[in-house]
């Protein structure tokens, strides 16, 4: 922490010393803690600064020049290079950054898109789907009626054929297409054709990979998607938040629809920070960041293999794996649960077609956004993995715990935290 933070949470403490001292923690835990947690990432002090800035104190419902309050010069100006910055790094015709989060991104999409009970297909939440993407907990399965595709049993990757089979008998008005625990590549042209067929619009949500297909390490749905959205704080690093993206076609739908429709005065604050995210995505260095993200996962995965364990889809394209741990004799809340004990941070997660209930699961989702935006390459993967195997095969063994958990705080000792050390 530097000299101006310190004295801003020397304030704080003087004021609240609950909160400060939780703030305090929270720094710490980030800062001894292997995150890898794939939907986790460490923003750039400057994403956080603009963050905490002075927008936050700005009223501005409506659009950049089209406001119904005063005052509003500079909060158009970051607005405006936050839709530019978009549009050029994802290459889209209209972009809507007020959406507050990537639940509200697709809930605007949908108003968009779709009038209440049409039906949609949307990818099954314990097949590697999102909430929002028609489970019954969410407004969406209870808005929409949404038929739900998964994976096969046997690749464990996307059945394409069953949703070209689902699309053509239920003749959606849109499909969905994106995941928040899926590790291949997601083939958009093939769900874009599926579409086609039967006139349904595409929609994909990028939330989980959208900083790889920022930086180039993920194929993009353009042109593929009618429309887009994403959040701004997994592999893009930024802060917390929503991004629609369309065709102009869609461009009045999706604003009206983001505001007044869902949403009231949008987080300026928050869209300064996602102009900084987007100008720093738009750098060379991001794209290296990416290819990185993946190497690291891809090598991560393997050592995890050859220890014995069983990588779900076959191992990974992307920025995080999904590993079976019931080889192991174990379940998923166990391994988070051991792994936490020691100052690893990742969670349980469904596998396909999972025996076990939603809050035990066989499956562990690691990712690798979080270390490697501390610079942490080939040999801390190895090393990280090795870690893994050493907690999960001995459970319960307190010496062995003891042993990690000094390894995992020497290590995130010599590795900076980016908005934190840096
Ligand atoms: C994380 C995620 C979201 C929701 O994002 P929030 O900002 O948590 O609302 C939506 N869709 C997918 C696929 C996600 O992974």
């Amino acid at each position: 922490m530097n000299k101006s933070e310190q004295s801003a949470l020397d304030l704080l403490f003087q004021q609240d010393p609950e909160v400060a001292q939780a703030l305090q923690q929270e720094d710490d835990r980030q800062r001894y803690s292997v995150v890898l947690i794939a939907s986790e990432n460490y923003a750039s002090k400057a994403v956080l600064q603009a963050q905490s800035g002075v927008m936050n104190n700005k009223y501005a419902e409506g659009y950049p020049g089209r406001r119904y309050y005063g005052g509003c010069q500079y909060v158009d100006v970051v607005e405006r290079l936050a839709i530019q910055r978009a549009q050029q790094l994802f290459g889209a015709e209209h972009v809507n950054v007020q959406a507050h989060s990537g639940s509200q991104a697709n809930m605007a999409a949908y108003f968009a898109t779709l009038k209440p009970g049409e039906t949609v297909l949307g990818m099954a939440l314990d097949q590697g789907g999102h909430l929002t993407h028609g489970a019954t907990v969410s407004f969406s399965g209870n808005t929409y009626k949404f038929v739900q595709y998964g994976v096969d049993r046997q690749t464990e990757t996307i059945d394409y054929d069953q949703l070209e089979r689902l699309a053509q008998e239920h003749r959606p008005k849109l499909i969905v297409a994106g995941c928040s625990a899926y590790s291949r590549i997601i083939d958009f042209p093939r769900f874009r054709a599926i579409a086609d067929q039967v006139g349904a619009l595409l929609m994909v949500d990028m939330a989980h990979i959208a900083g790889l297909i920022a930086g180039g390490a993920h194929p993009s749905p353009f042109p593929h998607a009618h429309i887009v959205t994403s959040t701004t704080q997994k592999t893009l690093r930024g802060p917390r938040g929503g991004l629609i993206l369309c065709t102009e076609e869609l461009a009045r739908k999706v604003d009206s629809a983001v505001f007044p429709y869902s949403q009231g005065g949008p987080f300026m604050h928050v869209i300064a920070a996602k102009a900084v995210c987007f100008g720093e995505a738009l750098r060379p260095d991001f794209a290296r960041y990416a290819s990185q993200v993946v190497s690291n996962c891809q090598l991560l995965a393997q050592e995890l293999s050859e220890a014995g364990l069983r990588l779900v889809a076959g191992g990974t394209d992307n920025h995080l794996v999904l590993v079976d741990v019931t080889p192991l004799g174990i379940t998923g809340r166990d391994a988070e649960s051991a792994l936490e004990s020691v100052g690893i941070i990742a969670n349980k997660n469904a596998i396909p077609y999972d025996p076990k209930p939603p809050r035990v699961t066989s499956g562990l989702r690691l990712g690798t956004p979080a270390i490697t935006s501390r610079g942490c390459g080939p040999a801390e993967m190895r090393q990280v993995a090795r870690w893994i195997v050493q907690i999960l095969t001995n459970m319960g063994n307190d010496q062995v715990k003891q042993q990690v958990a000094q390894e995992v705080r020497a290590m995130t000792s010599r590795f900076p935290v980016p908005g934190i050390d840096q």
